[in-house]
């Protein structure tokens, strides 16, 4: 009998997580200011004390997340997520524009731009700046290019990108939904016209999100509604999510734990992906050659390892990585894996998925089976 996803049992067994790039480990901060303000009662738009008090907390929040990533709070939308961050984005700034995309974009800015050119990257998966020069000189456009990417963790070089963008004038999204929390990410330094940002990224809950963008810039809504986030965004906006996102906004993981699991992996024949590229400390994409990727993600789990493969589509299943195609990986892109620590990964946990990863690695690499 096909199980509902009601049916299904928590696990009771120690994991090992290892997916932060899909949803950040919550931080205590983040759950005690949500605790705190789920207990307020009100509506920020109303004029009664209740509803100030709330509309404090919500400022309160938009000054501290705006300040974190280099912003003025009058330029903070909060939204629903990185997702309708990215849409916001794109519907607003890209109005009456071509939009160019770089090639490993997220779903959230593939799908928002359906008619996109595609900016190529190289092996590494970064961006050709040589292409996007030679693209802007076809007339206005919207550059879209993440910091970080959710499956490898290379870094795009969004400084320089930023430079062409306003020598050619064009205008610059940046999706920094995974560099958040993992690198400095600051809208000014960057030179970007708009940042894309998610709470539960960073340790804070699913379902809130922000776009910050430069002084100056226009946002028109794509949700009108009553109003809200002065006239950019309609809807109550989620107090409770809101206060946690900004409660973990300034914490950052400068650190490069990645680096003992990927070297272990490869010295079991796996191959570091983007490694030739700046990246998150927290990723590694892992290719073991001839091996499945959902055949690792499944006998890792059996371990109690938890990572995943490629993109994880809604569904649950393995999806081709756009991402890795872009990459030129061949039959590799079939065979990776994303791990990618979260910020309370302990030296012992890391051994213990060292330990799992090789076992899995000599069972399953063609001509190591015992
Ligand atoms: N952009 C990137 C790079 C992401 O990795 C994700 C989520 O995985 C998103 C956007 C979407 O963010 P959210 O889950 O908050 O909608």
């Amino acid at each position: 009998m096909k199980m509902s996803h009601k049916m299904q049992k928590p696990e009771s067994r120690a994991t090992i997580y290892l997916d932060a790039n899909a949803s950040e480990v919550s931080r205590p901060e983040a759950r005690a200011a949500m605790l705190a303000a789920f207990d307020l009662v009100g509506n920020p738009a109303s004029v009664h004390g209740a509803g100030r008090q709330a509309r404090a907390l919500l400022e309160d929040a938009r000054d501290a997340v705006a300040g974190r990533f280099g912003g003025a709070a009058g330029d903070l939308v909060f939204t629903s997520g990185g997702t309708e961050a990215d849409a916001l984005a794109i519907h607003a700034l890209g109005a009456g524009r071509r939009v160019i995309i770089g090639a490993t974009e997220h779903d959230a800015i593939r799908a928002a731009a359906p008619g996109a050119v595609i900016l190529r990257v190289d092996g590494n998966g970064v961006a050709d700046l040589d292409q996007l020069a030679d693209l802007l000189a076809d007339g206005p456009a919207l550059v879209c290019l993440m910091l970080a990417n959710n499956e490898t963790g290379v870094i795009q070089p969004i400084a320089e990108a930023a430079a062409i963008c306003r020598r050619l004038g064009a205008r610059l999204h940046v999706d920094a939904v995974q560099a958040a929390g993992r690198m400095k990410v600051d809208l000014m330094a960057l030179g970007a016209d708009s940042l894309a940002l998610s709470g539960h990224k960073l340790g804070g809950s699913m379902g809130v999100g922000a776009l910050l963008t430069a002084p100056g810039v226009d946002i028109a809504a794509l949700i009108k509604g009553g109003g809200q986030e002065r006239g950019r965004r309609g809807g109550t906006p989620a107090l409770p999510a809101i206060a946690g996102f900004a409660a973990c906004a300034g914490i950052s993981d400068l650190g490069d734990q990645r680096d003992r699991f990927a070297v272990a992996a490869s010295a079991c024949g796996a191959i570091e992906i983007g490694a030739g590229a700046p990246r998150l400390g927290n990723t590694a994409c892992l290719a073991l050659p001839g091996v499945k990727a959902e055949t690792q993600v499944i006998a890792l789990d059996l371990a109690g390892i938890q990572v995943s493969a490629g993109a994880a589509c809604s569904s649950g299943k393995v999806a081709r990585s756009h991402v890795l195609d872009a990459m030129g990986l061949g039959a590799l892109a079939g065979e990776a894996i994303r791990v990618s620590l979260p910020w309370n990964m302990t030296a012992t946990e890391i051994d213990c998925a060292i330990d799992a990863y090789r076992a899995m690695a000599a069972r399953l690499r063609p001509g190591m089976a015992a």
